[in-house]
């Protein structure tokens, strides 16, 4: 049967570009459709990949597989879009408490954390810029990808391949025959619905727990213009900060499971500037707030694969608050599942009955 395309891609954030970058890799051209939420994660997120994550600095889940694939896709974009989309910089890691301190011991002593750990700073190393009484060290093969950029020029090279539509699909819009799916008055193999928190009002997916988390970030400008001193890093101390250039600076994130929406608020920027206040001697001016939702499943394991009794219709979702480090290898697992049968364990929505 001549299909339009073997997939509709539907939603072009980070998982949507994933899979079509996986798929073209393969030679498979797909069509995408996106909605253009102005809040979805991927157009307000940081985009920071970090392989020691949390307070505990453990190895983020699957990351000897997910940082490879990550680092050869952003740096791969670069190359396509002839724009820089990742920013390659390690990650200062200010020591929190004596309880962190422990962790950093411990994680120094395994092979698998100790391979992301680099340079270690006494304290006292950024004298007038940053409290580290209990030392810091330098988290490496990271950076952040401007998702927001990256989703873009996606977005303009589909357009100009006439591969893109800007719509929101809507599951009664679909036509599901025995030999393909139709929509819009085109043809496709298989649908793979990449919606983000959206997916929660999808009717082809009603079994997913579900239990997204809403985040806010800021724009600040140092007051007096550039910190001096700055290193070209980002800055965590369970909170972050990292340099745009010209005494721009961005920090987060907030994480309230309360209340889903996509709105700031007073409190959420509150809660980010006291966390900088804490470590950063600087005074700042808020020049922006965004806020979006981080797509989680209550398993804390991705979600892919085909709905259960019908193969045309798909999902790749459930990124959480790692999707950017975790989404191009998932999108390599998902594309070897559809295409090949390649079991995808346990990221499989059949998890879910
Ligand atoms: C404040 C904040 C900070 C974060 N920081 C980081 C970070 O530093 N590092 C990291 O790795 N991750 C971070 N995350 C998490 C990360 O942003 C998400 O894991 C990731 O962006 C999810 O991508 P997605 O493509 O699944 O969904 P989304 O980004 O939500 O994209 C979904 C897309 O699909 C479109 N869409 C939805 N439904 C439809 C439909 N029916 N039809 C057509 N289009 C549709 C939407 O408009 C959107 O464009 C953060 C998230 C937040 C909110």
């Amino acid at each position: 049967m001549e299909r339009d395309y073997p997939y509709l891609i539907v939603g072009l954030g980070i998982a949507g570009l994933s899979l079509l970058r996986a798929l073209e890799e393969r030679g498979i051209a797909c069509f995408v459709a996106d909605a253009g939420d102005a809040h979805a994660a991927s157009r307000v997120a940081p985009g920071v990949v970090n392989p020691l994550a949390g307070k505990r600095l453990s190895p983020s889940w699957r990351v000897a597989e997910q940082l490879p694939a990550a680092l050869a896709m952003y740096r791969g974009l670069d190359r396509l879009f002839g724009e820089r989309v990742f920013h390659e910089m390690p990650i200062v890691r200010i020591i929190k408490d004596e309880a962190q301190r422990d962790y950093f011991e411990k994680r120094r002593a395994q092979p698998m954390a100790q391979s992301y750990i680099g340079a270690e700073y006494a304290p006292g190393r950024w004298p007038g810029l940053f409290r580290d009484p209990l030392g810091s060290f330098e988290a490496t093969e990271s950076g952040y990808l401007d998702v927001a950029l990256a989703v873009a020029l996606a977005q303009r090279h589909l357009e100009q391949a006439g591969r893109f539509a800007k719509a929101r699909v809507d599951a009664s819009q679909l036509d599901i025959r025995p030999d393909c799916v139709r929509w819009n008055g085109m043809s496709f193999g298989k649908v793979v619905f990449c919606e983000g928190w959206r997916a929660m009002g999808n009717p082809f997916f009603p079994g997913i727990p579900f239990k997204p988390a809403k985040g806010e970030m800021l724009t600040l400008r140092a007051k007096g213009g550039e910190l001096p001193g700055f290193p070209k890093a980002i800055v965590n101390r369970g909170k972050w900060i990292l340099p745009l250039g010209e005494g721009l600076y961005r920090a987060g994130s907030t994480y309230s499971w309360d209340i889903l929406d996509e709105t700031t608020s007073e409190a959420g920027a509150g809660i980010v500037l006291a966390a900088l206040k804490e470590f950063v001697d600087a005074e700042f001016e808020l020049i922006a707030q965004n806020a979006g939702v981080r797509p989680i499943v209550k398993d804390y394991r991705p979600v892919l694969g085909a709905q259960p009794g019908q193969p045309r219709i798909c999902i790749f979702n459930g990124l959480g608050s790692k999707g950017v480090l975790a989404a191009p290898w998932l999108a390599a697992q998902l594309v070897a599942h559809l295409e090949e049968g390649a079991s995808i364990r346990e990221m499989d929505i059949v998890r879910f009955g």
